[in-house]
Protein backbone atom coordinates (compact mmCIF):
# COMPACT_ATOMS: atom_id res chain seq x y z
CA UNK A 1 0.00 0.00 0.00
CA UNK A 2 2.45 2.86 1.32
CA UNK A 3 5.83 2.48 0.38
CA UNK A 4 7.60 4.89 2.83
CA UNK A 5 9.80 3.80 5.27
CA UNK A 6 9.14 6.02 7.72
CA UNK A 7 5.20 5.46 7.25
CA UNK A 8 5.79 1.86 7.70
CA UNK A 9 7.74 2.10 10.87
CA UNK A 10 5.54 3.95 12.67
CA UNK A 11 2.77 1.32 11.32
CA UNK A 12 4.31 -1.87 10.68
CA UNK A 13 2.81 -5.17 12.78
CA UNK A 14 0.05 -3.14 14.01
CA UNK A 15 -2.59 -3.87 11.37
CA UNK A 16 -5.10 -5.73 13.50
CA UNK A 17 -4.78 -3.52 17.00
CA UNK A 18 -7.82 -1.54 16.16
CA UNK A 19 -9.52 -4.92 15.83
CA UNK A 20 -7.99 -5.92 19.09
CA UNK A 21 -9.94 -2.57 20.16
CA UNK A 22 -6.17 -1.33 21.75
CA UNK A 23 -3.73 1.19 20.88
CA UNK A 24 -0.81 -0.55 21.39
CA UNK A 25 0.61 -4.03 20.87
CA UNK A 26 -0.46 -6.56 23.54
CA UNK A 27 2.78 -8.64 25.32
CA UNK A 28 2.23 -11.92 25.30
CA UNK A 29 4.53 -13.14 28.11
CA UNK A 30 3.50 -17.46 28.18
CA UNK A 31 6.21 -19.98 28.37
CA UNK A 32 3.24 -22.23 27.78
CA UNK A 33 0.00 -22.70 26.41
CA UNK A 34 -2.86 -24.80 26.70
CA UNK A 35 -3.35 -27.65 24.74
CA UNK A 36 -7.40 -28.35 23.22
CA UNK A 37 -6.52 -32.01 23.10
CA UNK A 38 -3.22 -34.44 22.63
CA UNK A 39 -3.96 -34.90 18.71
CA UNK A 40 -4.18 -30.98 18.69
CA UNK A 41 -1.17 -30.42 20.54
CA UNK A 42 0.88 -32.75 19.36
CA UNK A 43 0.46 -31.53 15.99
CA UNK A 44 0.64 -28.33 16.61
CA UNK A 45 4.31 -29.26 18.45
CA UNK A 46 5.24 -30.73 15.00
CA UNK A 47 4.32 -27.93 12.58
CA UNK A 48 6.09 -25.58 14.81
CA UNK A 49 9.34 -27.82 15.64
CA UNK A 50 9.51 -28.29 11.99
CA UNK A 51 9.97 -24.07 11.63
CA UNK A 52 6.63 -23.43 10.40
CA UNK A 53 4.34 -20.58 11.25
CA UNK A 54 1.69 -20.93 13.63
CA UNK A 55 -1.47 -22.12 11.67
CA UNK A 56 -4.45 -19.34 13.18
CA UNK A 57 -6.29 -21.26 15.83
CA UNK A 58 -3.63 -23.67 16.96
CA UNK A 59 -2.08 -23.73 20.35
CA UNK A 60 1.74 -21.69 20.20
CA UNK A 61 2.48 -24.75 22.66
CA UNK A 62 5.76 -23.29 24.28
CA UNK A 63 7.51 -20.19 23.66
CA UNK A 64 10.93 -21.79 22.83
CA UNK A 65 8.54 -22.77 19.51
CA UNK A 66 6.44 -19.54 18.78
CA UNK A 67 5.87 -15.82 20.77
CA UNK A 68 2.90 -13.57 18.99
CA UNK A 69 4.85 -10.43 20.38
CA UNK A 70 7.97 -12.10 19.22
CA UNK A 71 5.86 -12.56 15.87
CA UNK A 72 4.30 -9.36 15.53
CA UNK A 73 8.32 -7.87 15.53
CA UNK A 74 9.23 -9.93 13.45
CA UNK A 75 6.80 -9.09 10.81
CA UNK A 76 7.68 -5.21 11.18
CA UNK A 77 10.83 -5.76 10.73
CA UNK A 78 10.47 -7.89 7.52
CA UNK A 79 8.10 -5.03 6.20
CA UNK A 80 11.40 -2.81 7.02
CA UNK A 81 13.42 -4.71 4.88
CA UNK A 82 10.98 -5.78 2.13
CA UNK A 83 11.43 -9.35 2.81
CA UNK A 84 8.38 -12.51 3.36
CA UNK A 85 9.61 -12.83 6.60
CA UNK A 86 12.08 -12.30 9.55
CA UNK A 87 13.43 -14.60 12.83
CA UNK A 88 14.21 -13.03 16.18
CA UNK A 89 16.87 -14.17 18.21
CA UNK A 90 18.67 -13.32 22.03
CA UNK A 91 21.23 -11.43 20.12
CA UNK A 92 23.23 -11.08 17.03
CA UNK A 93 25.27 -13.69 17.29
CA UNK A 94 22.82 -16.24 17.68
CA UNK A 95 21.20 -14.87 14.92
CA UNK A 96 24.59 -15.65 13.05
CA UNK A 97 24.76 -18.70 14.93
CA UNK A 98 21.53 -20.02 13.45
CA UNK A 99 22.30 -18.60 10.12
CA UNK A 100 25.63 -20.60 9.96
CA UNK A 101 23.89 -23.64 11.01
CA UNK A 102 20.68 -23.61 8.83
CA UNK A 103 23.02 -22.58 5.58
CA UNK A 104 25.77 -25.52 6.23
CA UNK A 105 24.06 -28.76 5.58
CA UNK A 106 23.97 -31.64 2.81
CA UNK A 107 27.75 -31.34 3.58
CA UNK A 108 28.71 -27.86 2.77
CA UNK A 109 30.51 -26.64 5.44
CA UNK A 110 32.54 -23.64 3.74
CA UNK A 111 32.27 -20.12 3.93
CA UNK A 112 33.51 -17.15 2.00
CA UNK A 113 34.07 -13.90 3.96
CA UNK A 114 34.45 -10.43 3.04
CA UNK A 115 36.65 -8.69 5.91
CA UNK A 116 36.48 -6.16 8.12
CA UNK A 117 33.63 -7.85 9.60
CA UNK A 118 32.18 -7.30 13.38
CA UNK A 119 34.84 -9.26 15.21
CA UNK A 120 32.41 -11.63 16.85
CA UNK A 121 31.81 -13.08 13.45
CA UNK A 122 34.84 -12.67 12.22
CA UNK A 123 35.63 -14.81 15.50
CA UNK A 124 33.63 -17.43 14.48
CA UNK A 125 34.23 -17.84 11.38
CA UNK A 126 37.98 -17.77 11.72
CA UNK A 127 37.67 -20.45 14.58
CA UNK A 128 36.30 -22.47 12.66
CA UNK A 129 33.73 -23.23 16.00
CA UNK A 130 30.66 -23.97 14.11
CA UNK A 131 32.21 -26.64 12.00
CA UNK A 132 33.05 -24.44 8.84
CA UNK A 133 36.12 -23.51 7.38
CA UNK A 134 36.61 -20.03 5.73
CA UNK A 135 38.08 -18.70 2.81
CA UNK A 136 38.43 -14.66 3.19
CA UNK A 137 38.05 -12.68 -0.16
CA UNK A 138 37.67 -9.49 -1.22
CA UNK A 139 34.69 -8.91 -2.99
CA UNK A 140 36.65 -9.31 -6.93
CA UNK A 141 37.93 -12.59 -5.40
CA UNK A 142 34.71 -14.18 -4.10
CA UNK A 143 33.60 -15.65 -7.76
CA UNK A 144 37.00 -17.43 -7.34
CA UNK A 145 36.82 -18.28 -4.22
CA UNK A 146 33.06 -20.28 -4.11
CA UNK A 147 33.32 -23.95 -4.58
CA UNK A 148 30.86 -26.68 -5.19
CA UNK A 149 30.82 -27.23 -0.93
CA UNK A 150 30.31 -23.26 -0.01
CA UNK A 151 27.19 -22.97 2.19
CA UNK A 152 27.45 -18.90 2.81
CA UNK A 153 29.04 -15.79 1.72
CA UNK A 154 29.05 -12.97 4.30
CA UNK A 155 29.67 -9.49 4.03
CA UNK A 156 29.40 -6.31 5.89
CA UNK A 157 28.46 -2.92 4.62
CA UNK A 158 28.99 -0.34 5.65
CA UNK A 159 31.97 -2.60 7.09
CA UNK A 160 32.87 -2.22 11.03
CA UNK A 161 34.52 -0.65 11.73
CA UNK A 162 36.12 1.03 8.57
CA UNK A 163 33.06 2.54 6.85
CA UNK A 164 34.03 1.21 3.68
CA UNK A 165 30.92 -0.08 1.04
CA UNK A 166 30.74 -3.20 -0.77
CA UNK A 167 28.41 -3.58 -3.62
CA UNK A 168 25.48 -6.03 -2.57
CA UNK A 169 24.23 -6.88 -6.17
CA UNK A 170 27.98 -7.06 -7.79
CA UNK A 171 28.72 -9.61 -4.88
CA UNK A 172 25.15 -11.31 -5.14
CA UNK A 173 26.09 -12.03 -8.67
CA UNK A 174 29.79 -13.06 -7.89
CA UNK A 175 27.92 -15.61 -5.42
CA UNK A 176 26.03 -16.94 -8.17
CA UNK A 177 23.81 -19.80 -6.39
CA UNK A 178 25.39 -19.82 -2.85
CA UNK A 179 23.56 -17.33 -0.71
CA UNK A 180 24.41 -14.26 0.31
CA UNK A 181 24.41 -12.58 3.95
CA UNK A 182 24.63 -9.26 4.40
CA UNK A 183 25.07 -7.87 7.96
CA UNK A 184 22.83 -4.90 7.71
CA UNK A 185 23.43 -3.47 11.71
CA UNK A 186 25.45 -0.21 10.78
CA UNK A 187 22.50 1.04 7.70
CA UNK A 188 19.68 -0.10 9.37
CA UNK A 189 16.43 -0.47 6.97
CA UNK A 190 15.85 2.84 6.82
CA UNK A 191 19.02 3.66 4.64
CA UNK A 192 19.76 0.44 2.84
CA UNK A 193 17.97 -3.22 2.09
CA UNK A 194 20.21 -5.96 1.06
CA UNK A 195 17.15 -7.94 -0.30
CA UNK A 196 16.40 -5.11 -2.59
CA UNK A 197 20.02 -6.07 -4.18
CA UNK A 198 19.92 -9.62 -4.18
CA UNK A 199 20.95 -10.76 -0.26
CA UNK A 200 19.55 -13.85 0.25
CA UNK A 201 19.65 -13.17 4.56
CA UNK A 202 19.85 -9.78 5.78
CA UNK A 203 21.41 -9.78 9.78
CA UNK A 204 20.65 -7.43 12.64
CA UNK A 205 22.15 -6.89 15.35
CA UNK A 206 19.18 -5.64 16.66
CA UNK A 207 20.60 -4.33 20.05
CA UNK A 208 22.21 -1.45 17.98
CA UNK A 209 19.59 1.19 15.83
CA UNK A 210 16.78 -0.79 15.98
CA UNK A 211 16.55 -0.91 20.13
CA UNK A 212 18.31 2.24 19.89
CA UNK A 213 18.23 2.94 23.65
CA UNK A 214 20.83 0.52 25.39
CA UNK A 215 18.64 -1.78 26.48
CA UNK A 216 17.96 -4.91 24.68
CA UNK A 217 20.40 -7.66 23.42
CA UNK A 218 18.71 -8.91 20.06
CA UNK A 219 19.56 -10.58 16.82
CA UNK A 220 17.30 -10.65 13.81
CA UNK A 221 17.31 -12.45 9.89
CA UNK A 222 15.29 -11.28 6.95
CA UNK A 223 14.60 -13.69 4.32
CA UNK A 224 12.07 -15.51 2.42
CA UNK A 225 9.79 -18.00 4.13
CA UNK A 226 11.68 -20.87 3.20
CA UNK A 227 14.97 -19.48 5.32
CA UNK A 228 12.48 -18.68 8.12
CA UNK A 229 11.40 -21.57 8.46
CA UNK A 230 14.98 -23.68 8.63
CA UNK A 231 15.96 -20.09 10.87
CA UNK A 232 13.04 -21.24 13.49
CA UNK A 233 13.70 -24.60 13.31
CA UNK A 234 17.29 -24.18 14.22
CA UNK A 235 16.28 -21.52 17.21
CA UNK A 236 13.40 -23.97 18.05
CA UNK A 237 16.04 -26.62 19.55
CA UNK A 238 18.99 -24.43 20.49
CA UNK A 239 16.92 -22.15 22.23
CA UNK A 240 17.63 -19.03 21.53
CA UNK A 241 14.82 -17.23 20.97
CA UNK A 242 14.03 -13.70 21.61
CA UNK A 243 12.51 -12.66 24.91
CA UNK A 244 8.96 -11.39 24.32
CA UNK A 245 9.65 -8.06 26.20
CA UNK A 246 12.77 -7.06 23.78
CA UNK A 247 10.46 -7.64 20.65
CA UNK A 248 7.68 -5.27 22.29
CA UNK A 249 11.04 -2.92 22.72
CA UNK A 250 12.19 -3.25 19.31
CA UNK A 251 9.08 -3.05 17.79
CA UNK A 252 8.39 0.48 19.51
CA UNK A 253 11.98 1.38 18.42
CA UNK A 254 11.10 0.67 14.85
CA UNK A 255 8.39 3.44 15.06
CA UNK A 256 11.19 6.49 15.60
CA UNK A 257 14.50 4.46 13.72
CA UNK A 258 14.28 6.85 10.78
CA UNK A 259 14.03 10.16 12.63
CA UNK A 260 16.57 8.58 15.05
CA UNK A 261 19.04 7.45 12.14
CA UNK A 262 18.74 10.48 10.13
CA UNK A 263 19.63 13.09 12.77
CA UNK A 264 22.10 10.95 14.62
CA UNK A 265 23.35 10.67 10.70
CA UNK A 266 23.36 14.78 10.10
CA UNK A 267 25.86 15.13 13.07
CA UNK A 268 27.93 12.43 11.86
CA UNK A 269 28.48 14.15 8.60
CA UNK A 270 29.13 17.15 10.72
CA UNK A 271 31.73 15.41 13.04
CA UNK A 272 33.39 13.74 10.31
CA UNK A 273 34.11 16.70 8.01
CA UNK A 274 35.33 18.51 11.07
CA UNK A 275 37.56 16.06 12.46
CA UNK A 276 38.87 15.62 8.67
CA UNK A 277 40.27 19.18 9.49
CA UNK A 278 41.78 18.58 12.75
CA UNK A 279 45.63 18.24 13.83
CA UNK A 280 45.74 15.19 15.39
CA UNK A 281 43.51 13.33 13.22
CA UNK A 282 45.22 11.43 10.38
CA UNK A 283 41.98 10.00 8.92
CA UNK A 284 38.21 10.03 9.02
CA UNK A 285 36.56 7.07 7.90
CA UNK A 286 32.92 7.63 6.66
CA UNK A 287 30.68 7.17 3.68
CA UNK A 288 30.70 10.97 3.72
CA UNK A 289 34.36 11.32 3.65
CA UNK A 290 35.18 7.89 1.23
CA UNK A 291 32.58 6.44 -1.31
CA UNK A 292 34.97 5.58 -4.28
CA UNK A 293 32.14 3.36 -5.74
CA UNK A 294 29.32 5.99 -5.32
CA UNK A 295 27.25 3.76 -3.51
CA UNK A 296 25.55 6.21 -1.35
CA UNK A 297 22.68 7.35 -3.15
CA UNK A 298 22.58 3.64 -5.52
CA UNK A 299 22.56 1.29 -2.94
CA UNK A 300 22.41 3.48 0.81
CA UNK A 301 20.06 6.68 0.65
CA UNK A 302 22.42 7.82 3.34
CA UNK A 303 25.79 7.15 4.72
CA UNK A 304 24.67 6.59 8.46
CA UNK A 305 25.55 7.81 11.94
CA UNK A 306 29.18 5.56 13.21
CA UNK A 307 32.26 6.71 12.05
CA UNK A 308 35.88 6.12 12.76
CA UNK A 309 38.84 8.33 13.31
CA UNK A 310 42.58 7.41 13.10
CA UNK A 311 44.72 9.56 15.53
CA UNK A 312 48.19 10.61 15.66
CA UNK A 313 50.17 8.36 17.95
CA UNK A 314 48.76 4.94 17.44
CA UNK A 315 47.19 2.83 20.37
CA UNK A 316 48.83 4.99 23.33
CA UNK A 317 47.02 8.74 21.56
CA UNK A 318 43.34 6.76 20.95
CA UNK A 319 43.50 4.91 24.55
CA UNK A 320 44.15 9.11 25.78
CA UNK A 321 41.42 10.37 23.52
CA UNK A 322 38.94 7.32 24.80
CA UNK A 323 39.78 8.22 28.09
CA UNK A 324 39.28 12.10 28.05
CA UNK A 325 35.96 11.96 26.72
CA UNK A 326 33.20 13.47 29.11
CA UNK A 327 30.25 13.53 27.73
CA UNK A 328 30.61 11.04 25.21
CA UNK A 329 30.76 7.61 26.93
CA UNK A 330 33.86 5.56 26.29
CA UNK A 331 32.10 2.13 25.79
CA UNK A 332 31.43 -0.36 23.18
CA UNK A 333 27.72 -0.93 21.09
CA UNK A 334 26.40 1.18 18.65
CA UNK A 335 23.40 2.86 16.91
CA UNK A 336 21.98 4.38 20.21
CA UNK A 337 20.50 7.78 20.90
CA UNK A 338 24.01 8.80 23.25
CA UNK A 339 27.34 9.14 21.63
CA UNK A 340 29.93 6.52 22.51
CA UNK A 341 33.45 6.03 21.50
CA UNK A 342 35.58 2.79 21.67
CA UNK A 343 39.11 1.49 20.62
CA UNK A 344 38.34 -1.47 17.78
CA UNK A 345 42.02 -2.95 17.96
CA UNK A 346 41.27 -3.85 21.92
CA UNK A 347 37.68 -4.08 22.32
CA UNK A 348 35.21 -4.65 19.74
CA UNK A 349 37.87 -6.23 16.58
CA UNK A 350 40.51 -7.91 19.53
CA UNK A 351 39.56 -11.28 18.32
CA UNK A 352 40.60 -10.24 14.69
CA UNK A 353 44.02 -11.72 13.88
CA UNK A 354 47.21 -10.29 11.92
CA UNK A 355 46.71 -8.01 9.20
CA UNK A 356 43.08 -7.88 9.48
CA UNK A 357 43.01 -6.41 12.70
CA UNK A 358 42.07 -2.47 12.85
CA UNK A 359 44.85 -0.01 13.17
CA UNK A 360 45.96 1.41 16.48
CA UNK A 361 45.05 4.46 16.30
CA UNK A 362 41.21 4.06 15.01
CA UNK A 363 38.70 5.41 17.49
CA UNK A 364 34.89 4.33 16.10
CA UNK A 365 31.95 6.61 17.62
CA UNK A 366 28.28 5.96 17.44
CA UNK A 367 26.95 9.46 17.02
CA UNK A 368 23.96 9.86 18.82
CA UNK A 369 21.11 12.20 19.42
CA UNK A 370 23.01 15.33 21.51
CA UNK A 371 23.51 18.73 20.08
CA UNK A 372 26.48 18.55 17.34
CA UNK A 373 27.82 21.52 18.98
CA UNK A 374 28.39 19.85 22.32
CA UNK A 375 29.89 16.74 20.57
CA UNK A 376 32.33 18.43 18.65
CA UNK A 377 33.67 20.89 22.42
CA UNK A 378 33.98 16.73 23.82
CA UNK A 379 36.00 15.76 21.21
CA UNK A 380 38.20 19.15 20.61
CA UNK A 381 38.89 18.79 24.58
CA UNK A 382 39.91 15.30 24.35
CA UNK A 383 41.97 15.63 21.03
CA UNK A 384 43.72 18.43 22.83
CA UNK A 385 45.62 15.48 25.17
CA UNK A 386 47.02 14.70 22.07
CA UNK A 387 48.28 17.85 19.94
C1 LIG B 1 27.08 -5.94 17.73
C2 LIG B 1 27.16 -6.51 16.37
C3 LIG B 1 26.93 -7.87 16.13
C4 LIG B 1 26.65 -8.85 17.26
O1 LIG B 1 25.42 -8.57 17.86
P1 LIG B 1 25.10 -8.84 19.43
O2 LIG B 1 23.69 -8.35 19.53
O3 LIG B 1 26.08 -8.07 20.23
O4 LIG B 1 25.22 -10.30 19.63
C5 LIG B 1 26.98 -8.32 14.83
N1 LIG B 1 27.25 -7.50 13.81
C6 LIG B 1 27.48 -6.17 14.00
C7 LIG B 1 27.78 -5.30 12.84
C8 LIG B 1 27.45 -5.64 15.28
O5 LIG B 1 27.69 -4.35 15.47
Amino acid sequence: MTTSVDTRAVHAGRDDLTALGVHVPPIDLSTTNPLPSVDAGGDAYENLAGGNPLTPGDSAVYQRLWNPTVARFENALADLEGTAASVAFASGMAALTATVLAATRDGRRHVVAVRPLYGGTDHVLATGLLGTTVTWARPDQVADAVRPDTALVVVETPANPTLELVDIAALADAAGPVPLLVDNTVATPVLQQPARHGAALVLHSATKSIGGHGDVLAGVVACDTDWAARLRQVRAVTGAILHPLGAYLLHRGLQTLPVRVRAQQATAEKLAGWLAGHPAVVRVHHPSAHDPAGLVGRQMTGTGSLLAVEVRGGAPAAATVAGACRLITHAVSLGGVDTLIQHPASLTHRPVEGDAKPAGGLLRISVGLEDPEDLRADLDQALARIA
